[in-house]
């Protein structure tokens, strides 16, 4: 892809700002409610397509049908399934009609479809897809090793995770949109006598990681090879892994991570196809020379632009900043650049073992922590490197209250290139339900 190419203008003018973040060179997937359903949008500039429409439109006409069929449903995941030729095909379809037109029939063509768009601002989003599965990773090796020490102070980094990219099998039923509230869990702690108590956990921390949706998926049995695994890659989303820092320390070995992350994961509506992203690729992790190279099956001929540059912010505010008008505090500052395994890797070792990817899976990198203090990806991490937060009301944190608000954000960005944002991924935490409900008593 060429500069001029990512720089191409679109007949909707607010996709030209170069700070807009959904310029014509983006053109993320999402689906959002119209007309009290839902239905698949393409984000440009302050809009959104609607494909459903331009389909009913013949806008479409020329594409295969099972492309244009997919166009119609209310979550992505037919779409998905039609594999990455497809998606693409699609996404270049839909270029040339948001590109500003060069002739008589382009410009009325242009005409038609802007009667198609809507504003981002009046539409509500919804999960744009069914997922059958979702698995969080610990690809963060800056991560891995501060919560380690913190959990083993011994032994901070076990010795496998130079060699397997580790993660276990999250819990699809409780991935909310952004913008849901989330209630503090309850659940088994480490009690003071050595016997747990079961209560409001009072760890609750958020994990700010990147996400990405599956497609087209694999067959049972069979593996995806590390040269293949991007095409399994419908797009890119912002994930926030709450987590009962309380909970998780009683309850994760032997077996990982159980409750204290099931409760829930908040999801951007926003997918953005890994093309879209295609200017921002960096090399993947660099191992020291001392460090095991992965194995073969792990090793990437790519490896020079396995890393993608993409820079995630995390912002709190209580409900004392709320009340007083105070805007979220910047709390973190971290890169998806600097994670010790790539997203090639996380999805052929997933499959290496013959376990089916299916489409509308969600994988997520594990919280994106980089070397530097201010680059944590969690609560957990910066109590030890940096002790309480300090909000600007004077009010301290080492875990979240009721009513703190987090919200994490993404985008891409790089010197004379448009910005292209990932999404925002926000939510507030709700009082713990009272016991009597909790037990259901
Ligand atoms: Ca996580």
């Amino acid at each position: 892809m060429t500069g001029e190419w990512a720089q191409q203008r679109s007949w909707v003018e607010s996709a030209n700002d170069p700070a807009c973040g959904f310029p014509l060179a983006s053109l993320p997937w999402c689906v959002f409610q119209a007309d009290g359903e839902a239905r698949i949008g393409v984000g440009i500039g302050d809009s959104i397509l609607n494909l459903k429409a331009c389909a009913e439109n013949g806008l479409l006409d020329g594409l295969d049908k099972p492309v244009r069929t997919a166009c119609c449903a209310e979550r992505l995941n037919a779409l998905m399934a039609l594999g990455s030729e497809a998606w693409i095909t699609l996404r270049e379809w839909v270029t040339r009609l948001l590109a500003e037109p060069k002739h008589a029939d382009e410009e009325a063509r242009a005409r038609q479809v802007e009667k198609l768009l809507v504003k981002q601002r009046v539409v509500s989003f919804a999960i744009p897809a069914a997922i059958g599965d979702y698995t969080d990773f610990y690809a963060s090796a800056h991560h891995a090793r501060r919560v380690g020490s913190l959990f083993r102070p011994e032994n901070p980094l076990l010795p496998n995770y130079a060699w397997v990219p580790i993660g276990y099998h999250g819990r699809a039923s409780s991935v909310v949109l952004s913008g849901t509230a989330v209630r503090r869990p309850r659940g088994q702690q480490k009690g003071a006598d050595g016997v747990p108590v079961f209560g409001p956990a009072t760890a609750l921390d958020y994990e700010a990681e990147i996400g990405w949706f599956v497609g087209p998926g694999n067959a049972l049995g069979t593996t995806v090879p590390i040269s293949e695994a991007e095409k399994q890659i419908f797009g890119l989303c912002v994930v926030n892994d709450w987590s009962a820092r309380d909970v998780q320390s009683w309850e994760y070995q032997p077996l990982g991570p159980f409750l204290a992350k099931s409760f829930a994961t908040s999801i951007s509506p926003w997918v953005v196809p890994l093309e879209a992203l295609a200017a921002y690729r960096v090399p993947g992790p660099e191992r020291a020379e001392d460090d095991p190279q992965p194995l073969p099956y792990l090793q990437s001929a790519t490896a020079d632009v396995d890393g993608i540059d993409v820079q995630i912010t995390v912002a709190l505010r209580s409900v004392r900043m709320r009340e007083a008008g105070v805007a979220p505090m910047l709390v973190s500052r971290g890169n998806l650049r600097t994670l010790g395994w790539t997203l090639r890797q996380m999805v052929t070792h997933h499959a290496s073992n013959g376990c089916n990817l299916r489409a509308g899976d969600l994988m997520a990198t594990g919280t994106i922590s980089g070397p530097e203090v201010g680059s944590e990806g969690c609560l957990l991490e910066m109590r030890a490197t940096r002790g309480e937060l300090t909000l600007p009301t004077g009010e301290r944190r080492i875990a979240l209250e009721d009513g703190d608000e987090v919200t994490i954000e993404a985008s891409a960005q790089r010197e004379g290139w448009p910005r292209i944002e990932l999404g925002s991924c926000t939510g507030v935490v709700l009082a713990a339900e009272s016991m009597r409900g909790a037990l259901g008593v």
